[in-house]
C-alpha cells in the first residue's frame, strides 16, 4: 500500500469539504474520499466499518461512498461553469447503471447519457428529465429509438445511415434534435478495447462520411441537427489526444452544440497519475474555444471519473494456497469485476483489518472455473487467512455494470455509505432469481 496522503484528489476537487479530505495517511489515495482506518485498525468507508458491513450485508458487496460521487460531480460542474457560459455535464451512465446512482447524479444537476433502451429505462426511473437525456448506441434498434422518441429524450446521437432511415420512419410527425457521432481519427494511448476515436471503429463516422450524414439530416424534415458528438476512448491520461480530436472535428463546419465525450482516466493503483478534473476540463474547453469558437454549448460525458474511485468491493477469503505462488481465493471474481480479464486491468487489494504496508506477495484469485479469473496479481497482503475480509478499491465503474452470473453466482449488492449510515440500494440476487427467466 502507498503511504502518501491524498494530495492528488484534494487538488482534483479544489477545496473539498474537510470531512471528505481524510483519506488517512498510510492509506492508498485510490480509496474513496473520506476513507479512514478506525481505532480498531479497520478500513472505514463513508464512516462505516467495512468488517461490520461485510457481516451485515454479506460478501461480495460493492460499497460506495455516496459523498465521493457527489464531490466529483460538483468538481466537474464547477470546472465547466468557471470556463463556459453554456454547458452541461452528462453522466455516462454505462459506468454505474443503478437507480440510486442515477438519482444521486440527477440531484447533483447532471444530465445523462444512455447507450441502450435498458439504460434509458433506468435513467427515467432515476428521475432524469427526459429532455436532458442523450441517447447513444452504434446499433440502436427500432424499439430503442421508439422508446427514446416516446420518452421525449433531448437528443439522439446518430451513429449510422441505417439509423437515420429507421428514425425517420418512427417520427410520426414529431421533430427530434440530433447530434452526429464523429470519429476524429485519433487513437489515444489506452487499451485497444476502450479506444473509440480511431477511423476504423464500430462507433460513429469518419469525417468524410459524417459530412454526408450531416447533409442528409439537414435535408430530412423532422430531424434537427444541433451539433457533433465524439468520444475517443476511456481511461485516457494524456490530454493532447482530446485537443487534437477537437482540432479534427472543427473541419466539419460550425455548429451550436459540441458533445466532447468522456474519457478521463482514474488511478486504479497508487502508481497511476491521471490528470485532475480541472485540467481535463481546461484542456477540452480551451481547445474548443480556440478551434470551434467561444460561443458554443459544450457537453462532456464523464463516466469512470465520476464513479470509479467512489466504490470498493468487499470479499471473503475462502482459501489460501501456497502452490509456487500464494493464491488467496475469494468468493467473487469475474462475475463482479470483469476488467482484469477483459483488459488486464490492475487493482490494489488489502485485508480490511490489516491494511499494511508489507506482507506476503500473493495473487487474489476468483472462485470461477477459469485460470484467468485472477482479480489482482502480485499484491502484498498481511497474513491472509480464510475468513478474512479482503477489499479491492476503485470498483465503482464498470463493476456492477458488467456483473454477470457465470457459474450461477448471484450478483452482488450495492451498498451506499454516508456519515456512518449504510443502505442497500441494489439487493443481492438470490438463487431463485437465477431461475426466474427459465420457462421450462
Ligand atoms: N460517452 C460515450 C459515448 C462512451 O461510450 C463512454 C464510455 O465508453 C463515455 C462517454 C464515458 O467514458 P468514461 O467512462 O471513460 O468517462
Amino acid at each position: 500500500m502507498a503511504v502518501e496522503p491524498d494530495h492528488n484528489l484534494i487538488d482534483l476537487l479544489g477545496a473539498p469539504d474537510p470531512a471528505l479530505e481524510a483519506v488517512a495517511s498510510g492509506l492508498s489515495r485510490v480509496y474513496p474520499l473520506g476513507t479512514t482506518i478506525n481505532a480498531a485498525g479497520r478500513l472505514e468507508i463513508g464512516g462505516c466499518d467495512t468488517i461490520e458491513l461485510a457481516r451485515e450485508f454479506g460478501t461480495p458487496a460493492y460499497i460506495v461512498a455516496e459523498d465521493d460521487i457527489r464531490a466529483r460531480a460538483r468538481a466537474f460542474r464547477a470546472a465547466m461553469a468557471a470556463r463556459c457560459a453554456d454547458f452541461d455535464v452528462l453522466f455516462a451512465s454505462k459506468a454505474f447503471p443503478c437507480v440510486a446512482v442515477y438519482q444521486l447524479l440527477a440531484q447533483e444537476g447532471l444530465a445523462c447519457d444512455v447507450a441502450s433502451g435498458g439504460e434509458l429505462h433506468l435513467a427515467l426511473a432515476g428521475g432524469f428529465d427526459p429532455a436532458r437525456i442523450y441517447m447513444h448506441g452504434n446499433a440502436k434498434s427500432s424499439s430503442e429509438l421508439a422508446a427514446a422518441l416516446d420518452a421525449g429524450v433531448g437528443q439522439i446521437v446518430i451513429d449510422s445511415f441505417d439509423e437515420i432511415a429507421r428514425l425517420v420512419t418512427l417520427l410520426d410527425g414529431r421533430t427530434q434534435r440530433v447530434l452526429v457521432r464523429v470519429t476524429p481519427g485519433i487513437k489515444p494511448s489506452t487499451h485497444d478495447f476502450i479506444s473509440t476515436g480511431q477511423l476504423d471503429s464500430k462507433f460513429g463516422m469518419p469525417l468524410d462520411v459524417a459530412r454526408k450524414a450531416i447533409d442528409l439530416i439537414n435535408a430530412t424534415s423532422g430531424l434537427e441537427l444541433v451539433g457533433l458528438h465524439m468520444h475517443i476512448g476511456s481511461q485516457i491520461f494524456e490530454l493532447e489526444s482530446f485537443r487534437r480530436s477537437i482540432q479534427e472535428i472543427a473541419k466539419l463546419g460550425d455548429f451550436p452544440v459540441y458533445d466532447l465525450g468522456g474519457g478521463l482516466g482514474v488511478a486504479y493503483t497508487a502508481a497511476d497519475g491521471p490528470p485532475s478534473i480541472d485540467s481535463y476540463v481546461e484542456a477540452k474547453v480551451s481547445a474548443a474555444n480556440a478551434q470551434l469558437g467561444p460561443d458554443k454549448r459544450l457537453l462532456i460525458e464523464p463516466g469512470r471519473s465520476l464513479v470509479a474511485n467512489s466504490g470498493v468491493t468487499l470479499y471473503s477469503v475462502e482459501s489460501v494456497k501456497r502452490n509456487v505462488s500464494t493464491y488467496v481465493a475469494v468468493d467473487g471474481g469475474m462475475s463482479d469485476n470483469l476488467r482484469p480479464m477483459l483488459y488486464g486491468a490492475t487493482y490494489e487489494a488489502a485485508i480490511a483489518d490489516r491494511m499494511g504496508p508489507g506482507g506476503e506477495r500473493c495473487h487474489v484469485a476468483g472462485k470461477h472455473c477459469e485460470s484467468g479469473d485472477m482479480i489482482v496479481r502480485d499484491v502484498d497482503l498481511v497474513d491472509p487467512v480464510a475468513g478474512d475480509i479482503l477489499v479491492t478499491p476503485v470498483t465503482g465503474a464498470y463493476g456492477h455494470a458488467m456483473a454477470n452470473n457465470y457459474n450461477g453466482v448471484p450478483r452482488a449488492p450495492v451498498v451506499f455509505c454516508r456519515n456512518g449510515d449504510a443502505r442497500v440500494v441494489v439487493r443481492r440476487e438470490t438463487f431463485d432469481d437465477l431461475i426466474v427467466r427459465d420457462v421450462s
